[in-house]
């Protein structure tokens, strides 16, 4: 680890991506772990944010206070709910501060918040951090354009773990976003949630969106663009939470170097336009 490279705080640090998270910036040698702060009040407040990863002990307290670790770091790494997110932000704004936020389950009034930031704090926000996901979006706009306006039924299939508290997941919604947005339809005017009962039958212009909840399942999304004779299905399966902590890492580290601005994972790959 260089002691130029970006000081990283992990918020929601006891959290499942939390301690993913501790394990993918102590893996990165161009990133330093520099703090970890759970929720105000936490029994957790005090103990050691490697031991709460399962990684032994790292000399770094947990704290449930971003404000007494203000000077400590540079870039804020942001897993947890869309209010304390965007108070995160607020606070990193108000302290020059630069914000990773994977935080799912926004709605468009809070996304819209993300965008009063923009001018002041260098952010990246994406609903799926990892590598491979990212990828797949492109392949969704190559695949829509070629195929969306020529009679094939689009349909956005996604199933998580039992714990998840936002459906469909936000990895799911960009999916059909950049799906509408390929063929200039919109997830509001097209986008169906839920179907029971007598629903009749399907639009053309649909897009579909189905959920499964089950067991310990990470994440898996399937874009299905079916027509008379043929299906084609577009599928990422996450194994493991360690996929998007090391893109969300990588983000850091990117935005680290950024001007203020609302970036997302293509950006920081490279993968736009
Ligand atoms: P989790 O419930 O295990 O962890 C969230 C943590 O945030 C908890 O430990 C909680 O105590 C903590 N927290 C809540 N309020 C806090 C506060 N004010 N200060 C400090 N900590 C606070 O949930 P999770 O599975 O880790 O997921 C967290 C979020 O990340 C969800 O929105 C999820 O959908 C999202 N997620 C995003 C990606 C991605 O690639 N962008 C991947 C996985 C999960």
């Amino acid at each position: 680890m260089s002691p130029t490279s970006p000081r990283i705080a992990i918020v929601g640090v006891a959290g499942r991506m939390g301690r993913t998270l501790v394990a993918a910036v102590e893996q990165d040698a161009q990133a330093r772990l520099a703090a970890g702060i759970v929720e105000p009040g936490s029994s957790l407040a005090g103990a050691d944010v490697g031991e709460l990863a399962g990684l032994g002990k790292l000399g770094v307290a947990a704290s449930d206070s971003l404000e007494a670790v203000v000077d400590n770091f540079d870039v804020l790494i942001d897993f947890t709910a869309p209010q304390v997110t965007l108070a995160n932000l607020a606070f990193c704004a108000e302290h020059g501060k630069r914000i990773v936020i994977g935080t799912t389950g926004l709605s468009g009034d809070e996304l819209a918040q993300l965008d009063d930031y923009k001018a002041q704090v260098p952010m990246v926000f994406a609903p799926n951090m990892s590598v491979g996901v990212n990828l797949t979006l492109k392949l969704l706009q190559t695949a829509a354009k070629a195929l969306g306006d020529e009679g094939y039924d689009i349909e956005v299939i996604e199933a998580h773990h039992r714990h998840k508290v936002d459906a469909p997941s936000g990895t799911a919604l960009k999916m059909g976003e950049v799906v509408a947005e390929s063929l200039g339809r919109t997830l509001k005017e097209h986008g169906v949630f839920a179907r029971e009962g007598q629903c009749g039958p399907r639009s053309d212009n649909e897009i579909g969106f189905a959920t499964v909840r089950a067991g310990d399942i990470v994440g898996e999304h399937t874009v299905m663009f079916a027509t008379e004779g043929e299906r084609i299905e577009i599928t990422h399966k996450a194994s493991s939470r360690m996929t998007f902590a090391k893109g969300a890492v990588r983000a850091a580290r990117w935005v680290a170097e950024r001007s203020p601005g609302r970036y997302d994972m293509q950006d920081v790959l490279d993968i736009k336009g």
